[in-house]
Parts: structure tokens; C-alpha cells; sequence
């Protein structure tokens, strides 16, 4: 019904407009009882009217029995009363009668042609049995009607004098119903032109309400063009219809993402021209006053070139924790799954990671409570960790510890990367995986941080459809936990 209805839709593409359904709406609504009423009406004027007319010869032709049979007529037709009774009848509805004696000879025909004929049908033979007939045929146009002609006698019995109806004749009547048909073909014509009126006022109110009530949308179109074409960037509001409302609403939530979106791109190159600056300005400084004292000792030399070495590399590292965070937005790249020991790989980062904890004497601890293997990007992940464990280290205290926990349920590993440093204040922490956010950014840069490592930690978890949650208290150290799912979700 539905793939039928789609394809009528499809070959009518005007039929896919709200205006021309509710302009068809409205037409079939209105046309379809006016035309349903007209035929209805003609049909129960037809009705009625025969009725009447039937059973107004009836009566007639009842009291016309009773005369017969006073008269005698069936015995001897020469009575003028009668006749004239008769010729009456039948000129007051165009009809014509038949009288038809006991022994189905007709007696009388107001035609003539008839008389002495004899005429035996059911409708005779069953008024013969005392019933009045009629039978109306609508497409000739004519009554018929059969009633008997009875005589009351009175009969001595056992029980005393008593009444009896007898059939002595019938008279079979047809009555044109012209007249009837001619006032219904009036009352029709008239009909049909109150009709044409309705109809045409229907197509006029069907216009100007498909017109009026599709106007919001095309307002709603209207609006959102402009803000495409540029001439207004704020929120647009038609509040016409509840509908348009929503239409509106949602729209104007995309806006708003997009200028948030906006936002932070602007936000971001800002900061990173900022952060890109930094080394540069610093190498400028150093190399200009070099140039400055053009007879300054071997030493100086050293010490600067050795700070414009490390200003070279800090550079280099800014710009390589931004390819990774670009990475990790560009997200149709994708996921390179396959099923890793988490175990192995965090046991190997922090081989990788004691020597830069022992500088700083700190201890780096490992605690597998069982053993993990999930279906993880192996690079994203490692990420991760050596992120978060080098945060551990660099932002620890001498002689603090670092503790690293994997855990599993049936669901999910958590990976608990916990420190004895110097925490983050409570209003930092929902900065901190914000691009370039540093709570302190001179001690930050002096330990080699740029502020991108939370959040390329956290797109990596996001991607990986898990979590990261951060507990602190300032001066005694952070915990930083990751949940991924152990078999990987595709999006
Ligand atoms: P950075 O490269 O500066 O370390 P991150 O994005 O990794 O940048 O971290 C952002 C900020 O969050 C850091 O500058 C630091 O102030 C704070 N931070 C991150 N991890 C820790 C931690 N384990 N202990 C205390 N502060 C932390």
C-alpha cells in the first residue's frame, strides 16, 4: 500500500508539494458530501414521491371497488357513473385501468384494446387471494397496481349471521410517473448549478488555504537562506506553527555548534601561532645579542646555542603533538584495530619511561590485577598511556612514586594512572584536556609540557568509545582513569 502510494507520488512529483495535498485535501473533502448529498436527496425524493402516489391511487381505487360492486359493474359495464369515475382516473394520473372480472376476462380497459381478454399473471392471481399489489418500475416510468375487488355477504351458519369477504374481480392499474421524473430532472438541474457554485467556492477556499497555510515554510526557507546568503548570522525565528518552531529550533542549534565550532577553530590558530611564536622569540632574543657583542667568549656561545638548541626542540615538539592531535580529529581516518596485550604494552612504555622517572626519583610502579588483551589501535594507545604516565612522572615531587593499575570486567579494561605530585586545583579540572591549557604555564614549559598531551589523550579514548575521568587534591597527587571497551565498537 505504502510502495504504491510511493510510486503514485513519484509519477505525480506535484503531488509531493504540502500545498497541492492540502489544495486536494480540501476539494475531495468538500466536493465528495455535496456531490454524496445531491445523490442521496434526488434518490429519497423518488422514493417518497412514488410512495405517496401509490398509496394515493390506492385509496382511490379502493373506494372505486366499493362503487364497482355497488353498481355491478362486473355484471353489466354500461353504468356512466362509473365510466366517468374511471375516465377520471386515468386522466388524473395517466393511467389506465383494467377491470377484470372473475374469470380473468377483462371487463373494462380505459384503453379498450384489452377488453375481452384474458389476463391471468401472478400479481392478478394473488389479488384474486384478497391482497392489493404494487410494483413501481423506474426505468419505464410507470405505477402498477392490482386490487381486488371485494363484496361483503352475510352468511346464516350454525352460529348465527356472519360477514364474508369475496372476491368478485381485480383491477389492475398503471399509472405513468412522468410528472414525478419531470420535478426530479427540475429539482436535479437545479442541484447540479448550486453544486457548481459549491464546488467553485470550495476550489477558491482550497487556494487561498493551501496559499496560507504552507506560507511558514517557504517564511522558514526564506529565513534560512538568508543566514546561507550571509545577510544575517543570528539565530532566525518563525514562530508561526509549532512545527516551524521545531524546524527552526533545530537549526538554529546547528548554527550555534557552527559558531562554536568557528570559535575554537579561531581560538586554536590563535594559540597555536601563539605557541609557535614563543621558541622563535626566545631564539630571536638569544641569537640577536650574540650578534650584539661580536667579541663575546666561547662560553656564551655555548650556553645560548645550547638554549636555542632546546628552544629547536621544543618547537618540534609542538609541532609534532599538533600532527597528532590533527590525527586524531580527522576522524574518517579511522581506527587501525587489531588485538593487543595490554599488559606487554604498558610493561614496555614504562621500560621505556623509568629512565626519565629515575632523573626525577621517582618510582614507577606496575600492578596487572588481571591480564588484559583488547582490540585497541596499538599507536592511539600507546599514546594514551605514555601521555598520561609521563604527566604522572613530570608533574611528581622528588621521591614520589607513580602508580599504574590494569584492571578488567567483561566489558571493559580500566587502565589507573595514579601520582603522588603536586595535583590540580579543583578550578583547573575541567580545563585540562582543553587544547594548549596549562595550570601553570611557566612551570609547564620549563618541564617541556605543551599543553596538547590531555587532549590527545582523551580524542584517543573518545575514539576508542571509552572514558576518562580525573581525581585531584592539590599537593598530594592525581588519578587519572581510562575505560575502553575490550572488543571494539564500530561507529
Ligand atoms: P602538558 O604538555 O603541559 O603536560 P597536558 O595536556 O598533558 O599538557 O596537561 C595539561 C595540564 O594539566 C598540564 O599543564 C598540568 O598543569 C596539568 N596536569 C596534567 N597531568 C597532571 C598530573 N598528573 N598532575 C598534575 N597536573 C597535571
Amino acid at each position: 500500500m505504502q510502495f504504491k502510494l510511493k510510486s503514485i507520488l513519484g509519477h505525480f512529483k506535484i503531488l509531493r508539494s504540502l500545498r497541492a495535498r492540502i489544495f486536494l485535501i480540501i476539494l475531495v473533502v468538500g466536493v465528495i458530501p455535496s456531490v454524496l448529498m445531491r445523490h442521496g436527496i434526488m434518490e429519497n425524493y423518488e422514493e417518497r414521491a412514488v410512495a405517496l402516489r401509490t398509496s394515493t391511487v390506492q385509496t382511490q381505487l379502493r373506494i372505486l371497488a366499493n362503487h364497482l360492486i355497488t353498481y355491478s359493474y362486473l355484471q353489466d359495464n354500461s353504468s356512466e357513473v362509473i365510466g366517468a369515475e374511471l375516465d377520471m382516473l386515468s386522466n388524473l394520473y395517466d393511467g389506465r385501468v383494467l377491470i377484470i372480472g372473475g374469470n380473468f376476462k377483462v371487463v373494462k380497459d380505459t384503453y379498450t384494446i384489452s377488453e375481452g381478454k384474458i389476463i391471468i399473471s401472478e400479481e392478478v392471481i394473488k389479488s384474486f387471494g384478497g391482497e392489493s399489489l404494487s410494483n413501481y418500475d423506474s426505468e419505464h416510468g410507470y405505477i402498477e397496481m392490482t386490487t381486488p375487488i371485494t363484496e361483503t355477504i352475510k352468511l346464516m351458519t350454525d352460529e348465527g349471521e356472519v360477514e364474508k369477504s369475496v372476491v368478485r374481480g381485480v383491477m389492475l392499474t398503471s399509472i405513468s410517473t412522468d410528472s414525478i421524473i419531470a420535478t426530479m430532472d427540475i429539482l436535479s438541474r437545479r442541484a447540479i448549478i448550486l453544486e457548481t457554485l459549491m464546488i467553485m467556492v470550495i476550489i477558491g477556499i482550497a487556494i487561498v488555504l493551501s496559499d496560507v497555510l504552507t506560507r511558514p515554510f517557504a517564511r522558514v526557507t526564506q529565513a534560512i537562506n538568508e543566514v546561507k546568503a550571509g545577510y544575517k548570522d543570528e539565530s532566525i525565528s518563525v514562530p508561526d506553527y509549532l512545527e516551524t518552531m521545531h524546524i527552526v529550533d533545530a537549526f538554529n542549534q546547528v548554527l550555534g555548534r557552527m559558531k562554536v565550532l568557528d570559535d575554537s577553530r579561531q581560538e586554536f590558530v590563535a594559540n597555536v601561532s601563539h605557541e609557535l611564536k614563543t621558541p622563535l622569540a626566545s631564539m630571536k632574543v638569544l641569537a640577536d645579542s650574540l650578534l650584539s657583542q661580536p667579541d663575546a667568549p666561547v662560553e656564551m656561545y655555548q650556553e645560548f646555542m645550547g638554549d636555542i638548541t632546546a628552544e629547536i626542540d621544543r618547537e618540534n615538539q609542538i609541532i609534532t603533538d599538533l600532527l597528532a592531535l590533527v590525527r586524531m580529529d580527522k576522524k574518517v581516518a579511522g581506527l587501525n584495530i587489531s588485538s593487543v596485550n595490554i599488559n606487554e604494552l604498558t610493561e614496555l612504555i614504562l621500560k621505556r619511561l623509568r629512565p626519565i622517572a629515575r632523573k626525577k626519583d621517582v618510582e614507577l610502579v606496575f600492578e596487572s590485577i588481571r591480564p588484559v588483551t583488547a582490540e585497541v589501535d596499538e599507536v592511539k594507545m600507546t599514546l594514551i598511556i605514555s601521555n598520561l604516565v609521563e604527566n604522572a612522572i613530570k608533574y611528581n615531587r622528588e621521591l614520589g612514586f607513580v602508580k599504574v593499575t590494569l584492571d578488567a570486567d567483561h566489558q571493559m579494561f580500566s587502565l589507573e594512572v595514579e601520582d603522588t605530585g603536586i595535583g590540580i586545583p579543583e578550578e583547573s579540572l575541567e580545563h585540562i584536556y582543553e587544547r594548549f591549557y596549562r595550570v601553570d604555564k611557566s612551570h609547564s614549559r620549563e618541564i617541556g609540557g605543551t599543553g596538547l598531551g590531555l587532549a590527545i589523550t582523551r580524542s584517543a579514548v573518545l575514539m576508542h568509545r571509552g572514558s576518562i575521568t580525573v581525581t585531584s587534591l592539590e599537593g598530594e597527587g592525581t588519578t587519572f582513569l581510562v575505560k575502553i571497551p575490550l572488543s571494539h565498537i564500530a561507529v
